[in-house]
């Protein structure tokens, strides 16, 4: 008897390869296999306009995908779920196949739960990920033994659940035999709950519950910020904790801050948390924005140029998933209209998004006007010859935001200097971004210059 879920499972592959990945999170993925109808699959979409969509676009490239997993199956069929019904009476004997199922998907969830997309092969490194990365690598490979608890915290949106997800996918793939767990703290305390309001109908609950957490070799637990001030809940974490640990089994916690930020919390539990290794995630700098953005282009089958790349990762700063999601807003817009994701492009993706509306979009002259102003230079002075100090400094600072804030080429910040080279440009970019660091007249006037300009 065909397996409907592995069978879609499979299918869910094939199709994922062939489409984009946006339209495949939005369209294929959230339809529900339901049975096998005259030799058709019946897939039940969300909702009416889904269904249409699917039925108009995706249709074909759904029968592809199975047909290469199955070949017995000859069509597929997307409803509703008013439908769903029907169509589960007509074929009783798949009704008992889901039976089956049921029990199949909950013995995957309890073990192997994991985004596949959230590995390490599709983890950029970078400074400011590096030590987290290489401390959950260490971990993946000698789980229990080589930081114990794993404790990763970093800002929202910054990358911890990736890093655990990959842990889970690296244990499942190099060590199948053990048992890994992964769960978000909010699911932890509503079970934890559950456990307890059924213990009056049923007493073994709490006893399952307790139990359920303690078979494991690996337990992952996300954002346990979650916790504060949850007594209950806190208490049995411990117990959980103290069980495994003295087993020797691997723990491994994210939070999107420290131990001691973390408010109320058990002392006990805190100084747990802090027993193992602590390990930090900051935010991005604009190179690793930039590798991550190529990445995730690449994942998605979709060409972008270097030029949007660098403008979506100079808007964001400081949360990858909401730079994920101008690229994808972007990559679904271009494919939308069937064109290139040029600048311009982009920018219509974008309008409603984010502020870039033409009358205000920066431009190097405005960097230039401003500067003049702060320091009450001329503009002939700005891009003239001239090499005394009082001139030197406002040209570099004006070259240095200009590289900064936008995406000139360099040559044309040469040209928009009176002709100098790009290599002049280069060494007024760095030697200013240097002095920043050491010279505070110099990093106020570049921080107000900033503002300013932002806030025309
Ligand atoms: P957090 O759990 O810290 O809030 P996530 O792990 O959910 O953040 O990451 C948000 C998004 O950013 C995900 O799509 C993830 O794949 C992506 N991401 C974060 N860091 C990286 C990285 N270093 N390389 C590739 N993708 C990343
Ligand atoms: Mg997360």
């Amino acid at each position: 008897m065909i397996n409907i879920n592995k069978l879609w499972e499979n299918v869910l592959q094939k199709i994922s390869s062939k489409i984009l990945a946006i339209s495949y999170e939005v369209w294929i993925e959230v339809l529900e296999p339901v049975c096998i109808y005259n030799n058709k699959l019946v897939l039940c979409a969300p909702s009416k306009t889904a269904k249409s969509c699917v039925v108009k676009n995706y249709s074909k490239t759904i029968n592809v995908a199975i047909s290469e997993v199955n070949s017995t199956i000859t069509d597929n069929i997307i409803i509703e779920a008013s439908e769903k019904e029907d169509y589960l009476n007509k074929q009783e004997v798949f009704l008992c196949d889901q039976i089956v199922i049921q029990e199949d998907i909950e013995k995957e969830d309890t073990f192997a739960n994991f985004t596949k997309k959230f590995s390490f092969d599709t983890f950029i490194i970078g400074k400011s990920n590096e030590f987290a990365c290489a401390a959950a690598k260490a971990v993946s490979e000698s789980p229990g033994s080589a930081y114990n608890p794993l404790f990763i915290y970093g800002g929202v949106g910054l990358g911890k659940t990736h890093i655990i997800h990959s842990i889970g996918n690296y244990i499942k793939k190099n060590s199948p035999h053990l048992k890994v767990m992964y769960i978000t703290s909010e699911t932890f305390t509503n079970e934890f709950v559950d456990s307890i309001r059924n213990s009056a109908k049923s007493p073994s609950s709490t006893q399952n519950f307790r139990e359920k957490y303690r078979k494991v070799d690996v337990l992952m637990i996300d954002d346990i910020q979650f916790f504060a001030g949850k007594s209950g809940v806190q208490e049995s974490i411990f117990h959980t904790f103290n069980d495994l640990y003295q087993n020797g089994k691997q723990i491994i916690f994210t939070s999107d801050r420290l131990p001691k930020e973390i408010k109320p919390l058990e002392e006990r539990l805190r100084t747990r948390f802090e027993w193992g290794l602590i390990a930090d995630i900051q935010s991005p700098d604009l190179e690793t924005r930039i590798a991550i953005l190529k990445k995730k282009a690449e994942q998605n089958n979709a060409v972008i140029c270097n030029e949007v790349i660098e403008f979506i990762a100079k808007k964001v700063e400081t949360n990858i998933r909401e730079m994920e999601g101008l690229l994808n807003k972007i990559i679904f817009y271009s494919s939308l209209v069937g064109k290139s994701a040029t600048i311009p492009i982009a920018m219509e993706a974008l309008k409603d998004f984010i502020d870039i509306k033409e009358d205000s979009a920066i431009t190097p002259q405005d960097i230039i006007d401003y500067t003049c102003n702060y320091f009450s230079i001329s503009l002939e002075s700005i891009i003239g010859k001239k090499k005394t100090k009082d001139i030197v400094v406002p040209r570099q600072i004006a070259i240095y935001l200009i590289t900064d804030l936008l995406s000139v080429p360099l040559a044309s910040i040469g040209e928009i200097f009176g002709g100098r080279d790009h290599t002049t440009i280069i060494h007024a970019r760095d030697k200013i971004s240097n002095e920043i660091k050491i010279n505070t007249k110099i990093k106020v006037a570049v921080s107000d210059l900033k503002n300013m300009i932002y806030h025309r």
